[in-house]
């Protein structure tokens, strides 16, 4: 088998088992406000970005919502096409192959989704950064050989890692490199991206409501199927160890409208090197696994910044992390704490949501 066929088994298999956001198709009746004649249209699971994605389109007539569920799943599919670093003929592994020679142009939601991770970086002190890449390959490559890397090795990497030295042409759309070996790794930010432009694109086509999920990663808006005045999204036990992708016993559940939700969890995606599982989440100032907290999830208005601060919460830890959220308007979060004690922190106004 070819190393990179079973790379993309293993992350296969890894995202089965990383659905830890799941829409809960039934729950109590609501006094609605949305229209009782609406209709819904939901999609089986479908294999996008490495994962499994499933969308909700709500309308006034069903051929409308089935239309807008394909939309959907082109939007999905057409920004992995342009982002996936597992495929060769991306935009990103044209930057991976090429931006330390010369700089390459890329199409605007590239440079938009880089743009807006140097932001995040930025507000997050480096705990979010897209250019973490030879690091994470680094950990993958450790769980291979079932040994941690050297020092030299860690070191080597690490000056290989840094968002300033990602360099961004905001006139001509174009990205360079300045050391050579630098790689990106848009796993953090993507998938929330996908989402908000699937959503969009839903809207366009006419759906009154919808909900798109790729990997647990949540955006829903507008009117939920059936009498329900809200959607319902359930959060996974950090502790199982079930590894049914829809039906793991649920934390809690979350009440949402117009928002979106995303989980980082160290807990099930990691390598495992003798006794101790190193999370997929790479700190980018200690070049080691992000530790100190089994899963986060923050709730925004966007996909992409939902997606892109809970990855950064894992890298920061509890008490930075609830302090970033606390300042940022329209975000909350709920952080579950390592087990045994698997303690849920709530930023002050995450109970809102919690059913
Ligand atoms: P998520 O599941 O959204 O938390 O994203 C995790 C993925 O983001 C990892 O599998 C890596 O591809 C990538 N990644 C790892 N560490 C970082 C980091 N510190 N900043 C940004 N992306 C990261
Ligand atoms: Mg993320």
């Amino acid at each position: 088998m070819s190393k990179k066929f079973f790379r993309i088994a293993v992350e296969l298999v890894i995202s089965i088992c990383l659905i830890v956001a799941v829409y809960i198709w039934t729950s109590g009746k609501d006094e609605s406000v949305w229209p009782d004649d609406r209709v819904a249209a939901k999609s089986p699971y479908r294999q996008v970005m490495g994962t499994f994605a499933r969308v909700v389109a709500v309308g006034m007539d069903s051929r409308m919502t089935k239309a807008c569920i394909e939309m959907a799943f082109e939007e999905l599919q057409r920004v992995d096409n342009l982002m996936s670093d597992y495929k060769p003929d991306s935009q990103i592994s044209k930057v991976n192959r090429d931006a330390f020679r010369q700089p390459v142009l890329v199409s605007e939601p590239v440079f938009e989704v880089l743009r807006r991770s140097v932001e995040f970086s930025k507000k997050t002190a480096g705990a979010f950064d897209v250019t973490v890449g030879p690091l994470v390959d680094l950990w993958r490559l450790a769980g291979e050989r079932e040994a941690v890397p050297s020092e030299k090795e860690l070191a080597e990497a690490r000056a290989k890692v840094g968002y300033e030295k990602l360099i961004l042409n905001e006139e001509a759309k174009m990205v360079s490199f300045a050391v050579e070996g630098m790689r990106l790794d848009l796993g953090g930010i993507a998938k929330g991206y996908a989402i908000d432009m699937a959503i969009e694109a839903m809207q366009r086509g006419g759906a009154i409501g919808g909900m798109v999920d790729v990997g647990g990663d949540i955006r829903c808006f507008g009117a939920p199927p059936e009498e329900k005045e809200k959607w319902a999204i359930g959060l996974q036990d950090p502790g199982t160890q079930e590894e049914d992708f829809a039906g793991g016993p649920l934390v809690l559940v979350l009440k949402l409208i117009d928002e979106a939700v995303a989980t980082s969890g160290g807990y099930r995606r990691f390598v495992l090197i003798g006794e101790t599982a190193y999370s997929h989440i790479v700190d980018p100032g200690t070049s080691y696994a992000a530790e100190g907290l089994s899963s986060v999830t923050v709730i925004a208005k966007s996909a992409m910044d939902a997606d892109a601060l809970a990855t950064a919460v894992s890298v920061m830890g509890p008490e930075k992390g609830l302090a970033l959220i606390e300042q940022i308007p329209d975000a909350e979060a709920i952080l579950i704490t390592p087990g045994p004690e698997f303690e849920q922190l709530y930023t002050a106004g995450a109970e809102k949501y919690v059913r």
